[in-house]
């Protein structure tokens, strides 16, 4: 076989190239080891977490109308009809993609690939189903292979009790206990989740807070609710030993925790992922991949082989989909010649917790980290009539501004709802917007979306809503 441009990996950032060169008349082939298209995203992560992330939130709105006099009984759960409404949402979406590739006629191929040299892919046969060829030959490729799980050193335990991310999706039960090690996207995450649900969650985080790297106001609304939900938060713990009991998992913490062993129904490990960059035999090619195993790329995706790019996780950090697409997009263009860079001012990241953390561009740590001066516009929500309407008032938006051109550099919302909020603000850090911009855009009352705009007014000494005159 042979093809003007291969895609490898058919996640978020390979199928919207793929889909997008097609458009551009570029043939092409996509080469994913998966019978559907969607990648980790929409077949085992960012989709099917959102669906149960939604039944968890129906859940705790519930309850949480018994503030309002409103009292319903206890969820009857069943679970066979959650995993079957959520394998319908995977389905409706990957035969949905299907369809797109069918349209632009973009060809699919299932098979697991290796590099045979620079312009040469090796096609492996996958769950016996062999492709119909076994080497294809491209001009271009754009690897989209994406990451893995990481696990941790010393600690792999097969036993079905002990869960990564996907086989924590698949809820296979909801157990009485369930241990959580890492306190990060996927832990808080699933871990929200499973409390839901009826677990009693235990969240092991080996640093001194969750969400390390996240500004720390965002976080504190977080922990303190997580801390109603979970049955404990362990900062500045590892775990040192797992021990399969058949009926249950026994771990024995490193940290300032008592008891140091304590049993669970199931423990989830969610300690990062890693590029998917080993296993693809990349040595055969002129690709250089750094210490932490990412392809390295420059402001087009092109690798230091002229026929690879690469994009996506397996391209560095942050490791999100909507990086991925994005930067499917600026390397197809680049190889149709368009005059694209790949550097976006503002990459939002949302954890979809309880309340949501999303933030976008310049956060407080990195403007500390980097020496850079700056000045934070905060306005709390509790001034906000909607969140008072809503009953959630722990939330606060945050901009983080030159203090000299008042233009804004980042942005940080905790709330419920931080994660659709953001989008308002990427933009206005794209464009290059000041505080008086944003000041003087009309939002709607009554919204959290006013939260930005209020933010902005706090250093202009034009906020009403709460009393912060400028001096
Ligand atoms: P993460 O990097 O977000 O969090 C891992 C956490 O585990 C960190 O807090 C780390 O300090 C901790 N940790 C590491 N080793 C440990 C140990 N031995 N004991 C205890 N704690 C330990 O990783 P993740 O949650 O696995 O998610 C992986 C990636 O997937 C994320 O970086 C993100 O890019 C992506 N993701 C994104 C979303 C989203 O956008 N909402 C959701 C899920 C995952």
């Amino acid at each position: 076989m042979e093809t003007q441009l291969a895609v490898l990996g058919g996640g978020p950032g390979g199928y919207a190239a793929a889909f997008l060169a097609a458009d551009l008349g570029m043939q092409v082939v996509l080469v994913d080891q998966e019978a559907r298209l969607g990648g980790v995203c929409l077949l085992r992560g960012c989709i099917p977490s959102k669906a149960l992330l939604h039944v968890a939130k129906g859940i705790a709105e519930a309850r949480h109308l018994a503030d309002w006099g409103v009292h319903f009984g206890q969820p009857q759960v069943d679970l066979a009809a959650m995993q079957a409404r959520k394998a319908k949402v995977i389905d409706t979406l990957t035969g949905g993609l299907k369809q797109l590739a069918a349209k632009r006629k973009v060809q699919l191929v299932r098979a697991r690939a290796t590099f045979e040299s620079s312009q040469v892919l090796r096609l492996h046969t996958v769950d016996g189903q062999s492709p119909p060829d076994d080497r294809l030959a491209f001009q271009h490729c754009i690897l989209a292979s994406g990451s893995v799980p990481t696990t941790i050193p010393g600690l792999t335990l097969e036993c079905p009790r002990v869960m990564d991310s996907t086989a924590a999706l698949e809820l296979p039960d909801v157990p009485e206990s369930l241990l959580v090690v890492g306190g990060g996207y996927i832990g808080l995450e699933l871990g929200t989740v499973y409390a839901a649900l009826g677990s009693r969650v235990t969240v092991v985080e080996m640093t001194d807070g969750l969400l390390p790297g996240v500004d720390r106001d965002l976080v504190r609304p977080l922990h303190k609710k997580l801390e109603s939900q979970f049955a404990a938060i362990y900062l500045n713990t590892k775990v040192a030993a797992l021990k399969d009991l058949g009926h249950s998992v026994e771990a024995v913490f490193d940290g300032p925790v008592q008891p140091k062993t304590q049993r669970f129904g199931r423990v989830l490990v969610a300690v990062g992922r890693r590029p998917n960059s080993s296993n693809l035999a990349l040595e055969n090619t002129r690709v250089s991949v750094d210490a932490k195993g990412f392809v390295q790329v420059d402001v087009q995706r092109r690798t230091a082989d002229p026929h690879i790019l690469a994009i996506g996780d397996v391209a560095g950090e942050p490791m999100l989909a909507h990086k991925a697409t994005h930067e499917g997009k600026t390397a197809v263009e680049a190889l149709a010649g368009h005059p694209v860079e790949f550097r976006p001012r503002a990459i939002p990241a949302v954890v979809f917790t309880d309340p949501e953390i999303a933030w976008a561009g310049l956060t407080e740590s990195q403007a500390k980290q980097q020496g850079r001066k700056f000045e934070t516009a905060v306005f709390p929500w509790g001034a906000s009539g909607r969140a008072q309407a809503a009953g959630r008032t722990e939330g606060l938006t945050k901009w983080i501004f030159d203090p000299q051109s008042q233009r804004v550099l980042g942005c940080g919302i905790v709330g419920a709802g931080a994660g659709e909020l953001i989008a308002e603000a990427v933009l206005a850090i794209e464009l290059g917007c000041h505080l008086r911009d944003l000041a003087e855009t009309i939002h709607p009352h009554p919204t959290l979306s006013e939260s930005l705009g209020i933010a902005a007014e706090v250093p202009l000494g034009m906020a009403t809503d709460i009393f912060r005159p400028k001096r």
